[in-house]
């Protein structure tokens, strides 16, 4: 007659109680798919429900250390370095219930793996948003971390469309008044006053060039 296993109590406790894991939530989209809009939406909504935040993002529309949405939103946030170590920034802000990261696809990948240790090692919840890819139609290295890790993946549901009224999927870099496919990772040109601009296209058009007929 073969027994039954015995489980020992301390096997049923080996997740230390008090120690809750947060969770890595990775919202993605293209350009004015209402990512800055979500993060702050999220923001007010945690902030009502008494826990606390704080807002990081990196190269906002507004050039300084804030979240801004196109539809006039905003929140004061902390302006991301490369060099900034998030594991020791969100613990100096103590206690944090969750942090929102807004342009996380700017981050360095090293950030990435603090976000995770932010989760795991101190309970907090992370919502990150920002671009899955580049002009290029390639993904940035911290979002492709983010993908690896993240507890959730979330793609926006776009409200942005191509000029042929397909999904808008991918971000074209426009240099001239013409869609470009080399150069630098990360140029932040979408001031309305930068040379450079980016406009959202279907996958069709992103992998023809084709800017529609108003370009
Ligand atoms: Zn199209």
């Amino acid at each position: 007659m073969t027994e039954l296993p015995v489980i020992e109590p301390s096997a049923l406790s080996a997740v230390p109680t008090g120690t809750r894991d947060g969770v890595l939530r990775f919202y993605f989209g293209p350009m004015d798919c209402g990512k800055s809009t979500l993060a702050l939406q999220m923001n007010y909504n945690h902030g009502r429900q008494g826990r606390r935040g704080l807002v990081l993002t990196k190269h906002d529309r507004s050039g300084g250390p804030q979240v801004t949405s196109r539809i006039g939103l905003g929140s004061e946030a902390v302006e991301v370095h490369d060099d900034l170590d998030l594991v020791a920034l969100v613990r100096g802000h103590a206690p944090v219930d969750y942090v929102i990261c807004d342009e996380a696809c700017f981050y360095t990948v090293e950030q990435i793996e603090q976000l995770a240790d932010l989760t795991d090692d101190h309970g907090i919840d992370v919502y990150a948003f920002g671009l899955a890819s580049d002009f290029r139609s390639q993904m940035f290295p911290a979002a492709q971390r983010l993908f690896e890790l993240a507890d959730e993946i979330n793609r926006l549901q776009v409200e942005v469309l191509c000029w042929c009224g397909r999904p808008g999927r991918l971000n074209a870099r426009i240099v001239g008044g013409r869609m470009v496919r080399t150069g630098e990772q990360v140029v932040i040109g979408d001031t309305g006053h930068a040379p450079v601009r980016y406009q959202v296209l279907c996958r069709r058009h992103h992998r023809s060039g084709d800017l529609g007929p108003s370009d």
